[in-house]
């Protein structure tokens, strides 16, 4: 028998800090008992090295692999960041990082028609099987351990893997799946593990027993919205009109008359609907009145017509050179799976009336309510799983939703420099309720907003519950009362206006600060970096509670099912909180960073919202009374100190 791998000769630092070496040794516990792990760490802890020591040593003993998931480009990039400093140059471990089709695909066929209506995998699928992609032929006899040898790396990211393949003329995206087969950690989005279609093609892809995987998920309290969201869908009524058109085109009298009769059916349904409106459908019910209105027998099986239909019309696209895309075929897939759900239990059937950009979007919605029918079926066929995160309290209800089983382990574990690095504040007498909301409490949350921000050294983000608090905020004077420079996020922006305007708020941090008015839940407030001075002080406005509506009511009663009468908590309450703590967190991202944390909501204080509060939180919280005086003083005294 061999000896035992020891986690320690994965760390790739000097020593461990405290906390670090018993994460390790319980995950590489958990991996070598088959079990699942639920571990919650602060920021700045190391959470993806010491993870991955804790893994390695079964994978390396075992042949095993590591499908590490995340949720964003630069949290997997991380990833192999901290692979190749554990590597440090000797080939001992390997892995590789990927980005879906629509970052790494270089065929310029695809990268000048691709829209998000069609999944790339379909038209990708159709040229590989026509031998129309060169990028994919060129790799055909590859051999991944002779490229590996070749470049003589064995630890790649995705920007890395794209470099080299586009050298060689090699598609960047299959050339990462031949490496995935056989390296010892694929990092990749959790749309490969949790979306039931594309695991069931990426997996067998990659050519490994599930039985020998590791599954890590990364800031997993994002995991059960991410299930849910994959296993939900949604029709428009603009695409059911397209589809209308379309079968005009071709002259197909059953695929019009059919989308005509749906198309009648939901503008019947919503014509009494306001803005931002849904209501429960009855699943059958929009089926029956379509055929009602189209006057299209049910024996017809219009939607296998349209299916067959819409195949053709792709195919002779594709042989045209053109791109294959046909609506009428998505119309026909997406009500079949409509009708073929109609008695689960574990779906909500919803239309909702929603305004974008100034104008009316009605859709049908198929949405899932069980994030465990998606994890479930994936975890009873690997080795194991280890879910990490900085909010993951209470541990008990995310192991729960994550879908592991009532024995598995359950750990949380602390930053040995929280208690002096941490301040965190509650202040009593405000709150963003409807019964609340008005001009004197917001004209007292922008006072208290200023007061921690001018009292900070470095730089202040300001996180409301919606872009519409953050405007009040402002109607109110912040900007006046601040005596540093404000930062918008605003609502749409795109991404590289948000990444301008985000470093030149990061560049201001050395000087006299500056302040960042975003929402919760956005982009900067959970997915942004932003250590040392660029974020010192955090003020999370309101509690981000979900616009009451029926999707949710329906969610609390499937969960209440689901989960022994624990509804509210899991569907409700726990997301917000949840939201709440992430942008908590921003300020506290590296081990040594200071950060002043104050809660703007009265509500945090009672017992029914600060049971969810993370244990790296609710110890250094404590409650003030409705004072901007003494919310700067306790901060300027923080900084002092
Ligand atoms: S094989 Fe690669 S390069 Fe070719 S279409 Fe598919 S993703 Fe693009």
């Amino acid at each position: 028998m061999t000896d035992e791998l020891s986690y320690i000769d994965f760390f790739p630092y000097d020593a461990p800090r405290e906390g670090q070496e018993d994460m390790m040794q319980t995950i590489n516990q958990v991996v070598r008992e088959g079990r699942n792990i639920c571990c919650e760490a602060p920021n700045g802890f190391g959470k993806t090295c010491v993870t991955l020591a804790g893994v390695l040593p079964w994978v390396k003993e075992n042949e095993g692999k590591v499908l590490y998931c995340a949720r964003t480009h630069k949290q997997l990039d991380r990833v192999i960041e901290e692979l190749s400093a554990i590597d440090d140059g000797e080939r001992v471990v390997s892995g590789v990082s990927f980005r879906g089709r629509r970052h790494m695909c270089i065929n310029p066929f695809i990268m000048e028609n691709m829209d998000s209506s069609i999944p790339l995998s379909e038209v990708c699928g159709q040229l590989k099987a026509e031998h129309r992609c060169p990028f994919y032929e060129r790799l055909r006899g590859l051999d991944p351990y002779d490229f590996l040898d070749k470049i003589a790396i064995s630890v790649l990211s995705a920007p890395q893997i794209i470099k080299v393949a586009k050298k060689r003329k090699l598609c960047p995206y299959e050339l990462a799946k031949k490496l995935a087969k056989v390296v010892d950690v694929v990092a990749l989005s959790y749309l490969y593990v949790f979306d039931p279609f594309i695991m069931s093609t990426f997996i067998p892809e990659i050519e490994t027993r599930l039985s020998n995987v590791i599954l890590v998920q990364d800031e997993a309290h994002n995991v059960p919205s991410t299930a849910l969201d994959s296993a939900s869908d949604s029709l428009t009524l603009g695409t059911i009109r397209q589809a209308m058109r379309e079968a005009n085109k071709y002259n197909d009298t059953l695929g019009k008359q059919f989308c005509r009769g749906l198309a009648k059916s939901v503008l019947d349904l919503s014509s009494e609907m306001g803005d931002n409106e849904e209501m429960i459908l009855k699943p059958e019910g929009i089926m029956s009145a379509a055929l009602e209105n189209s006057g299209v027998e049910r024996e017809e099986q219009p939607l296998a017509h349209m299916e067959d239909l819409g195949a053709k019309i792709k195919i002779g696209l594709l042989k045209a050179g053109k791109f294959p895309r046909s609506t009428i075929f998505r119309v026909a897939k997406f009500m079949q799976r409509w009708v073929s759900h109609s008695d689960r239990v574990d779906y909500a059937f919803l239309l909702k009336s929603e305004i974008r950009r100034s104008s009316r979007r009605v859709s049908l919605d198929l949405h899932a309510l069980d994030p465990t029918s998606v994890t479930q079926p994936i975890l009873s066929m690997i080795r194991g799983s280890v879910a990490i995160s900085g909010t993951l309290s209470p541990l008990e209800a995310y192991s729960e939703m994550l879908g592991f089983e009532n024995s598995a382990v359950r750990a949380s574990f602390r930053s040995p420099f929280a208690l002096k690095n941490r301040i965190g504040i509650i202040v009593d007498g405000v709150d963003t309720s409807y019964k609340s909301r008005g001009q004197d409490v917001y004209t007292q949350m922008a006072e208290h907003c200023a007061a921690a921000a001018n009292a900070t050294p470095g730089n202040t983000g300001i996180f409301t519950t919606s872009y519409h608090i953050g405007r009040s905020l402002l109607k109110m004077g912040l900007e006046k009362k601040l005596e540093k420079k404000l930062f918008l996020e605003e609502q749409g922006m795109k991404s590289s206006e948000n990444d301008k305007m985000i470093n030149e708020f990061k560049s201001r941090a050395t000087g006299k600060g500056a302040v960042l008015l975003g929402v919760q839940g956005g982009r900067n407030s959970e997915g942004g970096d932003f250590p040392g001075e660029t974020m010192e002080c955090v003020v999370v406005v309101g509690v981000p509670y979900a616009k009451p509506m029926p999707r949710i009511d329906a969610l609390i009663a499937y969960y209440d099912r689901r989960f022994n009468n624990r509804g509210r908590d899991y569907a409700y309450v726990l997301p917000a909180v949840t939201r709440a703590t992430q942008a908590a967190g921003r300020p506290v991202r590296r081990l040594n960073d200071r950060g002043a944390i104050v809660l703007l909501d009265q509500r945090f204080a009672t017992p029914y919202l600060r049971r969810f509060l993370p244990s790296w939180l609710e110890e250094v919280t404590t409650v003030i009374p409705n004072s901007p005086e003494m919310l700067s003083n306790r901060i300027s005294e923080f900084f002092a100190s």
